[in-house]
């Protein structure tokens, strides 16, 4: 069986990674999220063990003081944090697991597990990140003027990842996520056992 795919999407906020990513779960039954965990607050509707893990400060550097975060990072104040879990185990049992965490988080996971397949999605362009983040209608001015700073400060950590997304719409956008893990899965590297069995 050949190992799982570790999938991590980033993207600047505003750009639709929340939706692309249950639009690619409700696709791919076979794909597994990794739950983060967070201490910021839950939002109307989140539900703890779905959306997040939602945890106090001291649980969470408890944590990761006792390694138990694949990666964590401050994102805009809080915690954000991938629990290492079962990740490696459903791994090796061959199984896709996809994260949708920030780029901070993304680069260390980067170094800890080279073989992953990192996506940066994008939107079309600055003016439609602006006219997204306005549209949700839930910013201040000032938090709207931050988030568009940190948009560009990723938009330049978005260069150390192998794919590019454009989120012009949902359905494209999950069609190319679909059609890169593919991809990534007929590579011949991934395929030795294949061919060996083959060669006997
Ligand atoms: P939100 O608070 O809007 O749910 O998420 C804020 C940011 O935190 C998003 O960019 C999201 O991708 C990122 N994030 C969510 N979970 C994790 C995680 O486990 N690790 C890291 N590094 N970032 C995360």
């Amino acid at each position: 069986m050949s190992k799982g795919l570790l999938i991590v999407v980033s993207g600047p906020s505003g750009t639709g990674k929340g939706t692309v990513c249950s639009e690619l779960l409700s696709q791919a039954q076979d794909l597994a999220y990794s739950i983060s965990a967070t201490t910021r607050q839950p939002r109307a509707g989140e539900v703890d063990g779905k959306n997040y893990y939602f945890m106090d400060k001291a649980d969470f550097e408890k944590k990761i003081a006792e390694g138990g975060f694949l990666e964590y990072a401050n994102v805009y104040g809080n915690y954000y944090g991938t629990p290492l879990g079962k990740i490696e185990e459903r791994l090796a049992e061959g199984v896709d697991i996809l994260l949708e965490i920030d780029t901070q988080g993304a680069i260390n996971v980067m170094e800890k597990c080279p073989d992953g397949l990192f996506i940066f999605l994008v939107p079309p362009s600055l003016a439609e990140l602006e006219r997204r983040i306005r549209g949700r209608g839930s910013e201040t001015e000032e938090s709207l003027q931050k988030r568009m700073g940190s948009a560009r400060k990723e938009i330049e950590d978005g260069k150390k990842y192998g794919y590019v997304v454009v989120n012009d719409t949902v359905k494209n956008a999950v069609q190319r996520i679909m059609a890169i893990r593919t991809a990534e899965h007929c590579r011949m590297d991934k395929n030795q056992e294949i061919f060996e069995e083959l060669a006997k």
